[in-house]
């Protein structure tokens, strides 16, 4: 029942998983004073517990009785967080994705403003010098090594630094801080009055070629509405350069640039390719961020105080001023799409954004996705090219390694092993792209063939050598290696197949005295770990790099000659229906390391089908033949772009959980749900994981705006079946994968 309401009524978004607002009433003692959309509060939520909320509509009426109604407690800020168009387009977000609006909205929030504390941006003090401590003879503080580098650091940091920044760059500090200060060589001023250095005089930009140009006119000539672009650019083309052009032109118009980057695109060279060409501030965020960093970053972008917000997935949620333009570079990239939780695409939602503030977006890829290409198909993303690489380098000549006719040492050809043994004696560099970690992937026993498998998701493990672990990818379960087989007792254990680890042992064999650097998560987990590779790669300590992924994006390694894919035919066999468009776009990336500055490059595949079609295209640097078969293949197979999914996965510690709250969530299914084919409920492919049984339904609708509107009914009613009571289910919009 609806009642209606004497005063306000407050509709506010509390971090629970419950896909709903809570009412509330304003504080007592408020005698009418305004609380407004955007303003955090205070609000008693369950059993004597307070938590911060977030005011998202004011209202007349509620379904809550009278009686039962409970006020704020208080209003946490002065003003609103942000605009309400901001707002509207969160709840927009959440909306979409059928997911707890208030988890959307607070969990998107910087951490520090999900608690109570008052969310001024004063609440970030920093320190910095002051001009006696700038002109400081350093030799003065010899005695004091501690304020010695105190100031020797802050002296690298001319925008001063938050506490918890020097603490962790220099250790605990607030002594020598206090010394320093009482010495008036330091100060604390509130991290909003930041008046950082902007270039006096950035870098004089490149002579545009005639399709950057024609790219960059094309951008810069819309104003005042939304158009989405694809800048399909191969690598090296100069995207960059049309970025960078295009964004300098929205600054002059006073208005911010938001430019989103897969999660490891944002180096310290780019940051300074950015930072050093445009007259203005850059704020980053990202998930290495301190607390106050990150806070910092929020708070400037939404003060218009930094004019560019640089970011990955993440920072598509920081409120801007005037935002002018969204660049999503290397938009193809999975790393967009958050893979858990709230389970958002950040390339599909700058498009929103965008959308919503009548504003350009760009997205750039030198391997579009095959959504974005079917848009350009369609006519509504404009396609703009960039088809040589800048600076007149060559495209490399890409060659198939028929591994049906080739010798074979572990996992390299004859001849891809003495490819790279020419490029080592010319003091080359070469690439080696293997994307699967660890040292094999699965180990037999040789007498009964027994593997073994981790017992709480039943597929093979992993066998890592330098700590003889067995581990499991996807749980990350581990055991020690037995020397004898737990099925027959036979001591012959083989390992099969190759990880990046083993693919190392054998280049160590073959080339003993040259630089090998293996680049996966395994190596590269410690922080700051890929960077100081990157520098080693750099001057040339490195010779032959091995590496997953990471090793595929955003790097320029001038003086690779050699790219090798290690597998290619994984990409091509896979349950994953976007496993052969990520292939396709691993060997055009890997292909575009090689031979960028005036060395020419080659690029060998490997492969047990050298004449798949899918492979032929890629061979003639012919990327788009390659989409429009596999678009082809997705029509007839009604996967994405031509149909919209969504996936509803549940998962439980017993076998029956999972399909009994399928079932019953599929008997709640809006009738009739035309036009939508329901698939299951079935059994994932995955089928246990972590000890819990999966299963999954997909729901997949020609029509998007049919499968929303089915959504929106038939979503809010499923947190409330008993039978979800006994597992743990999620809704996918979109999903990347069918796992
Ligand atoms: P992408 O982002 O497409 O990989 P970049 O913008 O990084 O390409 O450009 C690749 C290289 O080419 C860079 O070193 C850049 O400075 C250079 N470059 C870009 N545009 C031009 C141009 N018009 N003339 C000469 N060099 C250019
Ligand atoms: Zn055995
Ligand atoms: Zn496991």
């Amino acid at each position: 029942m609806t009642h209606a309401s004497r005063v306000c009524i407050l509709r506010v978004a509390i971090n629970t998983p419950l896909r709903r607002l809570f009412d509330y009433l304003p504080p007592p003692e408020s005698g009418g004073e305004c609380i407004y959309p955007g303003q955090r509060v205070l609000v008693p939520f369950g059993k004597n517990r307070s938590v911060v909320g977030l005011v998202a509509e004011i209202t007349k009426t509620t379904q809550v009785p009278p009686r039962k109604l409970k006020h704020i407690v208080q209003a946490l800020d002065p003003d609103p967080l942000f605009k309400p168009d901001h707002l509207e387009f969160l709840l927009w977000t959440a909306q979409y994705y059928q997911h707890p609006p208030g988890e959307v909205i607070l969990g998107n929030l910087p951490q520090l403003l999900r608690s109570v504390k008052p969310a001024t941006p004063s609440t970030t003090c920093l320190w910095r010098l002051t001009p006696a401590g700038k002109s400081l003879d350093l030799n003065t503080l010899k005695r004091a090594p501690r304020q010695q580098a105190i100031i020797r650091h802050l002296r690298n940091h001319g925008d001063g630094l938050a506490p918890d920044e020097i603490r962790r760059d220099l250790g605990d500090s607030l002594p020598a801080l206090r010394a320093l200060a009482a010495k008036q060589l330091v100060e604390r001023y509130p991290a909003n009055m930041v008046h950082q250095h902007i270039a006096a005089a950035p870098t004089r930009p490149i002579a545009l070629n005639q399709d950057q140009e024609r790219a960059v006119n094309a951008i810069t000539s819309v104003s005042g509405h939304f158009q989405p672009f694809l800048l399909n650019g191969v690598t090296g083309s100069g995207k960059t350069e049309v970025y960078l052009r295009c964004i300098e032109h929205i600054l002059s118009q006073g208005r911010q640039a938001l430019v989103l980057l897969p999660e490891i695109g944002l180096t310290p060279q780019l940051l300074e390719r950015f930072t050093q060409r445009l007259q203005g501030r850059v704020a980053v965020l990202h998930s290495a961020l301190t607390a106050t960093e990150r806070l910092r970053s929020w708070f400037m972008a939404r003060d218009g105080e930094a004019h560019v917000i640089m970011g990955t997935r993440s920072a598509l949620w920081a409120p801007c001023k005037h935002l002018g333009i969204v660049v999503v570079d290397e938009e193809h990239d999975p790393s967009f799409k958050q893979q858990d939780g709230f389970r958002y695409s950040a390339r599909d939602m700058a498009l929103v954004r965008a959308r919503r503030e009548n504003i350009p977006v760009v997205l750039g890829s030198a391997t579009p996705s095959l959504e974005s290409m079917h848009n350009v198909a369609g006519g509504r993303y404009l396609e703009l090219r960039l088809p040589q690489r800048a600076g007149g380098a060559h495209p490399p000549h890409i060659r198939m390694m028929d591994m049906r006719a080739c010798a074979v040492e572990g996992a390299l050809s004859l001849p891809l092993l003495e490819a790279i043994r020419v490029r080592l004696a010319r003091r080359e560099q070469v690439i080696l792209f293997l994307n699967r970690r660890g040292y094999a992937p699965v180990l037999m026993c040789h007498d009964c063939g027994w593997t073994w498998r981790c017992p709480r998701c039943e597929i093979q493990m992993n066998y890592h050598k330098q700590d003889h672990k067995l581990r499991c990818h996807h749980c990350g379960h581990e055991e020690g290696r037995n020397a004898h087989c737990p099925g027959c007792g036979g001591g012959q254990i083989m390992d099969i197949g190759h990880g990046t680890q083993r693919l190392t042992e054998t280049l160590v064999r073959h080339f003993p005295t040259a630089g090998i650097l293996r680049i996966d998560r395994d190596s590269t987990r410690r922080k700051g770990s890929l960077q100081s590779m990157m520098t080693e790669i750099r001057h040339g300590r490195a010779a032959i790099l091995i590496g997953t992924q990471i090793l595929a994006k955003g790097h320029h390694f001038p003086d690779v000659t050699l790219a090798g894919i290690i597998d290619a035919d994984r990409g091509l066999y896979s349950m994953d229906f976007r496993a052969s468009e990520r292939m396709g776009q691993i060997i055009m990336q890997v292909s575009g390391r090689a031979g960028r500055a005036e060395k020419p490059g080659e690029v060998l595949i490997q492969t047990y089908h050298p004449d798949h079609p899918l492979l032929l295209p890629l061979q003639q640097h012919d990327y788009e033949s390659f989409t429009t078969a596999l678009l082809r293949e997705r029509k007839e197979a009604m996967l994405p772009p031509y149909t919209h999914l969504a996936l509803l996965r549940a998962e439980a510690a017993g076998t029956a959980g999972a399909g009994k709250f399928l079932q019953a969530a599929r008997s709640r299914l809006p009738q009739p749900a035309g036009g939508i084919e329901i698939l299951g409920p079935v059994a994932s492919p995955m089928e246990k994981r972590a000890g819990h049984y999966r299963m999954q339904m997909l729901l997949q609708a020609q029509n998007r705006n049919r499968l929303r509107a089915l959504l929106d009914e038939w979503v809010p009613a499923l947190e409330h079946l008993p039978e979800a009571r006994r597992v743990r289910w999620s809704l996918d919009v979109d999903p990347q994968d069918l796992f």
